[in-house]
């Protein structure tokens, strides 16, 4: 059976490895095909406005040499910034996304990630349902060579391989596959029988239906393109001189996300149907319900300072800038998981009297530990905290703080838990 399946992925593997980097090897449905008229009903559901409808959590798994040296929580902290910055500011997706977990897996070997076998287990191995996985690796190589694949999305497991070569739109690339988008360029140099045409208007024979419908990705308000990485120069300018198979002139607009270039920087762009393919996606998924922004659904939803469980991105905490944290959850079929900590930063420029003030916000109190560590991460001071309080720090030189708040005696169940924190120093 086990051998039987890898003979089929293999095979599949094999017949893609010429069509595109990514392993679409089992594409989801795409009821807009032939059909753009349905991706307008989806808007009509969701018009494109400064809304967030979903709000999505990712699982980060960071592979790292057993030094813990290789991508960092650092450089996910800056991603997750740029991939709402795709889909919020420069796009209104109504998608907005955010870290619900960040795994460490101390194993040297996945650093440079094989596209193959390698990918297909380990990403089978490590993957948290519910949550968009998301694979940090250096490298991915095909057989033995390093090629230079930025990313892929792995549609058998749905996964996201991302190397740190392929910031900063590799991300958001690689989430719209994971949303059902193609390249607009698919098929382009395969010929009247496959490629999509310039003309909007042609049909294919022996049938109504319009060949933008029905060929490339499928949508006809991205344009016919052929894969742009071969024809536009380093400042985006499409610089090819080629036409479709029915000689007609390519015209594509060059910044959109899921195209390919050589300079990454020219994709910023999602278009109005892509929007909708990934909004009809995200509202099929089994897990739309936990994902939806409604107030039911604040307790699964971080605060706005998240990711900060680690003192490589800790919160900044200036005197008397009171900060509202929370301890979210989040169903994921198998398991709740739960947030449990928060890193804070203190930056003391002269000595004085410092106190931290931890009050009560909307939702239940939680029971906490805190703890100050200093410059080099020693601790240096601890307190449990069972009700609201003001502390009073011990006499510290000025220097670089971290202070780690922890939820302790957690109930397993999922309620919101938060709390103010706020610094005053005399
Ligand atoms: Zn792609």
């Amino acid at each position: 059976m086990r051998k039987a399946l890898i003979v089929i992925v293999f095979t599949h593997l094999l017949n893609i490895l010429h069509a595109q980097k990514d392993l679409d090897m089992f594409p989801k449905p795409h009821p807009w095909r032939g059909n753009n008229q349905f991706l307008n009903y989806v808007l009509k559901k969701y018009p494109i406005a400064d809304t967030i409808y979903f709000k999505i959590p990712l699982t980060f798994w960071i592979y790292t040499d057993k030094n813990g040296f290789g991508p960092g929580p650092v450089q996910i902290k800056q991603q997750i910034k740029m991939l709402n910055k795709f889909f919020n500011q420069y796009n209104h997706t109504g998608l907005y996304f955010y870290v619900a977990k960040i795994n460490f897996v101390k194993n040297r070997r996945h650093l440079t990630m094989g596209y193959f076998f390698e990918n297909f287990f380990t990403t089978t191995k490590y993957h948290i349902p519910g949550t968009v996985n998301i694979h940090l690796v250096r490298n991915i190589k095909i057989f033995s060579k390093n090629n230079n694949i930025g990313g892929t999305y792995n549609s058998l497991t749905q996964a996201l391989i991302i190397t740190t070569s392929n910031f900063p739109t590799g991300l958001a690339h690689e989430m719209g596959h994971y949303f059902g988008l193609l390249h607009p360029h698919r098929n382009w140099n395969r010929g009247k029988l496959f490629a999509e045409s310039v003309s909007r208007t042609r049909t294919v024979p022996l049938s109504h239906k319009r060949n933008c419908e029905v060929r490339g990705d499928y949508l006809c308000d991205t344009q016919a393109q052929p894969d742009l990485s071969l024809f536009c120069d380093e400042n985006c300018n499409y610089i090819g001189h080629i036409t479709d198979p029915w000689h007609q002139p390519y015209h594509p607009d060059t910044d959109n996300i899921m195209s390919y270039f050589k300079n990454k920087h020219c994709r910023k762009h999602f278009t109005r149907m892509q929007i909708a393919v990934m909004l009809y996606n995200v509202t099929i998924n089994q897990y739309a319900k936990f994902w939806r922004n409604i107030p039911q659904n604040n307790k699964f939803f971080p605060d706005k300072y998240e990711p900060d469980n680690y003192p490589q991105i800790a919160t900044l905490l200036l005197p008397e800038q009171e900060q509202y944290h929370n301890f979210n959850c989040l169903p994921t079929g198998k398991e709740t998981l739960f947030d449990t900590q928060d890193f804070f930063k203190i930056n003391f420029v002269k000595k004085g009297l410092t106190f931290i003030k931890i009050s009560k916000a909307k939702n239940l109190f939680p029971q906490l530990k805190l703890t100050i560590y200093d410059n080099f991460l020693v601790p240096i001071f601890t307190r449990y905290i069972t009700d609201p309080t003001i502390i009073k720090l011990p006499d510290l030189e000025p220097n670089i703080y971290y202070i780690k708040i922890q939820q302790i005696n957690r109930p397993k169940t999922c309620n919101l838990y938060d709390y103010k924190i706020k610094l005053t120093v005399y």
